[in-house]
């Protein structure tokens, strides 16, 4: 079995792209998977959220797009989550230039994950803000995209661009890219627009978008200055145990499920 490779994805800043990341992580964790974050956002929240000091970094993601080490070498644990991270920083910024002179500069995290696809089950992606060469690389390495969205009037305007960038990656590089699901964030079940932007989401993208919706929640907001997952900082919150929602949702729908006479 290979890891699954899901790129969390959506050009706007702020949706939760970081926030679904190291929280979905730490949940796939806890029910028994193995799980990889890889951060490609030169910010390096999904690295700080994780417990793991960006500035101190001797080794980060950028080695691994210049191909100057392999991933195995630059992997390392989160502070608490029981999961692993392939972390950035700044430096990050720099690879989008450099690259460009490189050869397969859209394929060097494929390329490199396969290393390590054996050992993790789910390979989480987290993306910059822009539709860029980093998150190219992203969604070349990618099977599916997990688009986290906040149900505001522009919402489904926004999502037309990353829509035609993924079908230009399925024809040029990527075929089997695919959306993998939309999901809501920061949601409040009792606007009405929430409920508006959610007709017209389940209208054009049906039952690709979760069930789980993510809540407005101050712990999911609060835990990444602690360098922690909400669910341990905090199991009970509710924005935590969305995030466990999610992640038993997506493995529903991931993972075969196999039979008692097949065991
Ligand atoms: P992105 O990675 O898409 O830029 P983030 O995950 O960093 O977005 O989220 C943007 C900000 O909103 C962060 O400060 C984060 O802590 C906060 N945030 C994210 N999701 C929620 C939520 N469900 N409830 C409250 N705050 C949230
Ligand atoms: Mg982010």
């Amino acid at each position: 079995m290979t890891a699954r490779i899901i790129a969390v994805a959506n050009q706007k800043g702020g949706v939760g792209k970081t926030t679904t990341v190291v929280n979905l992580a730490a949940s796939l964790a806890e029910q028994g998977r193995r799980v990889l974050i890889v951060d490609l956002d030169p910010q390096g929240n999904a690295t700080m959220g994780s417990g793991i000091d960006k500035s101190a970094l001797s080794r980060s993601v950028y080695h691994v797009l210049l191909a100057e080490h392999e991933v195995a070498e630059v992997v390392q644990p989160a502070k608490q989550g029981g999961y692993d991270v392939l972390p950035a920083n700044r430096d990050l910024s720099a690879a989008e230039v450099e690259l460009m002179q490189e050869l397969a500069r859209e394929a060097r995290l494929k390329n490199a994950l396969e290393q390590v696809a054996a050992n993790y089950d789910y390979i989480l992606i987290d993306s910059p803000p822009s539709l860029n060469l980093l998150t190219l690389n992203g969604l070349v390495a990618a099977q599916g995209v997990l688009i986290p969205m906040v149900c505001e009037y522009y919402a489904l305007e926004g999502l037309t661009d990353l829509v035609n960038t993924l079908r230009k990656v399925r024809l040029a590089v990527n075929p089997k890219i695919e959306i993998m699901g939309l999901l809501r964030t920061m949601f409040d079940a009792r606007s009405n627009l929430s409920q508006q932007v959610s007709e017209q989401l389940a209208r054009h993208f049906g039952d690709k978008v979760f069930d789980t919706v993510i809540p407005r929640n101050i712990r999911l907001a609060e835990a990444p200055s602690h360098g922690l997952p909400a669910l341990i900082y905090d199991r009970n919150a509710r924005g935590a145990q969305a995030y466990v929602a999610l992640a038993a949702e997506l493995t529903a729908r991931l993972e075969p499920q196999t039979t008692t006479a097949e065991q």
